[in-house]
Order: structure tokens, then sequence, then C-alpha cells
């Protein structure tokens, strides 16, 4: 791992550390971006299934939708989107329903020939009335959708996805999802929603492509070895991971995904959600209907199934808990305390972050690293408030 020169580390070959070595390098540093994986793109891996030629979401299903034109403008530099829709249908005992909640589903739940103002005060008299804010999942579902929708819907789903009862999940991660009192059915509320052409494998190659970038791919970092003088490190894996656990695990969910093939189509919508808590499964994803400009016989699907992460498993969602959590602030003190290194992305940062999200943080850290550089300041562990 010796490279000449004060060189900037980055750890992590996903969209994180690719956009942090992308400005870093057009800004004359020489990057060198180590990750331990033997592809790019960390979570947003995409590749081709052998058999059927579809492009698979390997760890998931990844639509990228955002308000930001400056991520629009960056992301746009390095693939082409192509405009898309995502549907998703939910199975509650075996009857299909559009989520997120809209006036098609309040109509097929309730069995109700809803106008619009009707559902909302049907919804309204439903909601439990709190005399605080929500304190977590389940207060903040039941107070903005009663009991039956967050019964349906929402109970089990939350239930299997994190291992948890939802009254210790933050109430914003019920907030993810809004509620349409109109027949709007996309899931994102964001103004623009694409996908890469070529996946986003590619698009994360094409940003590490540059004369000031190396990329050592298969490559583990680990904090304890000597990494020869570089200047600055950029860290995106896992908090805990860098300091060897030393204070214990932080919580994290895996996911396993079971794949099968099919001919023609498997169901109607790119991802159906089964919020049943006897369905061991979260969802599935039918991948080609994230490329519906390509066209293909058969199809390759995957359930996915949710499960705590060990220490042999892939950290895939870092679980926060609705009553916070002293072992992170420990962590995240041990990380300010040091010198040298700035913790990005979703497990550096801890958080769940979309990846629009996730690039535009790491486009402002490594701004403000430049800035702090000429002015010989200290660069921070974290950039986010
Ligand atoms: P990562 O992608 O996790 O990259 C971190 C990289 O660091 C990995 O490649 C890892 O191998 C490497 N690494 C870790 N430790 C080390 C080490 N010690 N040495 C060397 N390398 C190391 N976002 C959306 O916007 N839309 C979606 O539809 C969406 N769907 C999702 C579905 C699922 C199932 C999941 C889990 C996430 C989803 N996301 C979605 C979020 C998205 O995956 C993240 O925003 C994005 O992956 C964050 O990128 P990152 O670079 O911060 O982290
Ligand atoms: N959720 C649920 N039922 C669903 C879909 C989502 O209960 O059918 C809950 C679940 O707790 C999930 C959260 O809402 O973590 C946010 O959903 P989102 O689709 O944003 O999660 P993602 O799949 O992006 O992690």
């Amino acid at each position: 791992m010796a490279l000449e020169g004060p060189a900037v580390l980055v750890v992590g070959a996903g969209i994180s550390g690719a956009t942090i070595a992308r400005v870093l390098a057009e800004a004359g540093h020489e990057v060198l971006v180590v990750d331990s994986a033997t592809h790019v793109g960390g979570h947003c891996h995409t590749e081709r299934d052998p058999e059927t030629g579809i492009m698979r979401h390997v760890h998931g299903p990844h639509i990228f939708h955002s308000d930001d034109e400056h991520v629009w403008h960056f992301v746009s530099r390095f693939a082409i989107f192509e405009p898309f829709e995502f549907a998703v249908d939910a199975d509650v005992g075996g009857r299909l329903f559009h989520l997120p909640i809209n006036l098609d589903t309040l109509r097929a739940f309730f069995g109700k020939d809803f106008t619009s103002a009707q559902a909302e005060a049907y919804v309204g008299e439903r909601a439990i009335k709190l005399d605080h804010a929500p304190r977590n999942f389940e207060e903040q579902a039941l107070s903005s959708i009663g009991p039956e929708l967050y019964e349906a819907f929402f109970k089990g789903y939350t239930q299997k996805q994190w291992g948890r009862a939802p009254a210790d999940i933050p109430a914003a991660v019920f907030r993810r999802l809004q509620l349409r009192f109109n027949e709007d059915r996309t899931y994102f509320h964001h103004a623009r929603v694409g996908m890469p052409r070529e996946g986003y494998t590619a698009m994360v190659g094409h940003m590490l492509d540059h004369p000031g970038i190396r990329v050592e791919l298969g490559t583990p970092y680990r904090s304890d070895q000597d990494v020869g003088g570089f200047s600055h490190v950029f860290y995106t894996g896992p908090l805990d991971g860098y300091f060897d656990y030393q204070f214990g695990r932080l919580p994290y969910r895996s996911l396993r995904f079971e794949n099968f093939r099919v001919d023609g189509d498997f169901q109607q919508t790119a991802t159906v959600n089964y919020p049943d808590l006897d369905v061991p499964y979260t969802r599935i994803t039918e991948h080609k209907k994230f490329a519906p400009w390509e066209h293909f016989e058969r199809s390759i699907c995957s359930r996915e199934y949710s499960f705590e992460c060990g220490a042999k498993d892939t950290p895939y969602y870092p679980v926060n808990l609705a009553s916070g959590s002293s072992l992170l602030d420990r962590y995240r003190q041990a990380a300010t305390d040091l010198e040298g290194v700035s913790f990005v992305g979703r497990l550096g940062t801890f958080r769940y972050l979309d990846m629009d999200v996730a690039i535009g943080e790491a486009l402002k850290a490594s701004r403000s690293f430049l800035e702090r550089r000429n002015a010989n300041e200290k660069v921070p562990a974290f950039f986010h408030a």
C-alpha cells in the first residue's frame, strides 16, 4: 500500500469514497482508494446475471432520487440516467395494495369509495391523538394513520426489518414514507427519480477513472497497520470497525438474498413488500423492472431476509434506536479525538443515508477539506451536523 508523496487515502470505493476521491483528484491531489471488496460501488453494486443478462441490484433495490441539483449535476457526469418510476405493492394477507399508502390503498383497504377529503377525514378520525411529539416509530405511525393501517402495513414489516419492536425505532424512520390522499403512486416524493443506464458499479467506476486516483481492490484497511504517511484518511467503513470494536459492537442489520429465476414476469411491480409476520422475508424484488428500457424473456428475482449482523456478516443498515446509544456516543468521541482521519458515508457516520444524501455530504466534506487545508486548519472527524 505504499505510495509516493503525501497522498490522501480513501477507505471504501462506494459512492461516498468515490465522490471524495474524484473531487480531491480534480483539485490536484493524489488519491489512493482501497476496498476490501473485489468490486467498486459498495452497497450500490450492480452486475449482470450471467444466466439471464439482467442487471441485478446485488445488495438490494437501489433507486436514485433527489431534489438536490448539485448532486444530479455531479452524478450526471458519470452516467446517463433513465427516468424511472418506482412502484411498490404490499402483499397483506394475500391482497396487493399500493405503497406508499395513497387514495387507492385507502379505498381498497377500508372498502369505501372515498373522495380525497373523505379519506383524509376518515384517517384523521382513526389517528391516535398524543399529548406529546411522537417519540418513536410506533407513536409516529399510530398518530399519523391509526391502528388498522399501522398493523397491516408497518408493524410486522418494521419488526422483521429491524429485529426490534417498532417502539424502539426512531420516529424519523416512519417519516421516510409519505401518506397521500391522491392517486399518485410513485414511491419517492422527490422531483427527479432515475436509474443509471449501465448500473451503479459502472457509474462509480467512471467516477474513479482519473489519473490522480489509484484503486486497490481486495485490500482491507486496518487502522493499526502502517499505511505510509498519508496526508489524510477518509474512512467510509463501519465506525466501530475502525477502532477494532474496542468498546463493543454497534448494532447493524444484515441482509440475505435468495435469488430465483422464472420465465416471463413474476410480479406487477419492481418490488412487492410482505408486511405479514408469518412471511419470513421482507420483500421480493424483480430486477428487470429496474431497467424498463431493456427486454428479457426470463426474469431474476430476490427474496430479501433481514437478520442481526454478527461478526462475520456484512453490515447493511446501522440500527439507530429511539433511545439513542451511549456506545455510539463513545465511538463518536473516540473518532473526534483522532487527528488526520475523517469519517464519512453510511457506515462511517452510522446513519441511514440515501445515495443522494451520501453524495451531497461527500461533496461538502471534500470541499471543506480543501478549504481547511488551504487555510492550514484542522480537518474535523465528522462534517455533518
Ligand atoms: P457503502 O456503499 O457501504 O461503501 C463502503 C465501502 O467501504 C464498501 O465497498 C466496503 O467494502 C468498504 N469497506 C468497509 N470497511 C473497509 C475496510 N476496513 N477496508 C477496506 N474497505 C472497506 N439509497 C438510495 O438512495 N436509494 C435506494 O433505493 C436505496 N436502497 C437501499 C437498499 C438497501 C438494501 C440498502 C442496504 C441501502 C439502500 N440505499 C438506498 C442506501 C445506499 O446503499 C447508501 O446510501 C450507499 O451505499 C452509501 O454509500 P457509502 O459509500 O457511504 O457506503
Ligand atoms: N416500512 C414498513 N412497511 C413497508 C415499507 C416500509 O413498515 O412496507 C417501514 C420500515 O420500518 C422501513 C421504513 O418504513 O425501514 C422506511 O421504509 P423505506 O422504504 O424508506 O426503507 P428502505 O427499504 O429504503 O430501507
